[in-house]
């Protein structure tokens, strides 16, 4: 008789659809918000990335409250990257485990596997090897409870192949730096800034 391992729970959930299934809501930032994120996104070109972490990791905090949970991980993966670049590596893993789990609950796991690499590499590029370790193995438990493994995650990173237009150098509402791979694509020529919600057009 096949006996179940004791702490392995039977795999009942289904399988989370491949990312872009579930879109974010579409709701513009509040004016506050913006003009927050806007700041924030000006102390991290002037270099001031502690003053900007605390702005993005408030606005990740609110965005969860009103349920924006992917705007809200985005946010937070953003505080993340502006602890780290302060050199404050704790503060970076709390924001950056933050959120994976928000992307991760979201059904963005190709996004977080994608982001996950990312965050790895930069944490080896500075010799802290243990702790890229540690994410990823957190992340595999993150992914894990949804009944996927880190493998199957990175099997669906969304894959560009059609060709798109190029995008602004920066998010006309918040200022952000735009990058192919740091938007939401709705099409070849339309994506949208995973900050401040705004529609940008491509050229
Ligand atoms: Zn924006």
């Amino acid at each position: 008789m096949p006996h179940r391992h004791p702490f392995r729970r039977p795999l009942l959930r289904r399988r989370p659809p491949p990312h872009p299934a579930v879109p974010p809501p579409r709701r513009p930032l509040a004016p506050r918000a913006r003009r927050a994120l806007t700041r924030a996104n000006n102390l991290m070109e002037g270099g001031q990335f502690t003053q900007a972490a605390t702005i993005f990791g408030r606005l990740s905090e609110g965005a969860k409250r009103r349920g924006l949970l992917v705007r809200a991980a985005n946010l937070s993966l953003q505080a993340s990257r502006a602890h780290f670049a302060a050199g404050d590596v704790e503060a970076a893993l709390v924001r950056a485990k933050n959120g994976l789990r928000l992307l991760v609950r979201s059904d963005r796991a190709g996004r977080a596997s994608y982001v996950l690499s990312k965050m790895t590499a930069a944490l080896r590029e500075k010799g802290y090897n243990a702790q890229a370790n540690q994410l990823e193995q957190e992340t595999a438990q993150m992914l894990e409870a949804m009944g996927l493994s880190l493998d199957e995650a990175r099997r669906q990173v969304p894959q560009v192949t059609e060709k798109r237009g190029s995008l602004p150098a920066n998010c006309a509402g918040c200022g952000a730096p735009l990058l192919p791979d740091e938007v939401e694509w709705h099409d070849a020529h339309t994506a949208e800034c995973i900050y401040c919600g705004a529609v940008i057009k491509t050229r």
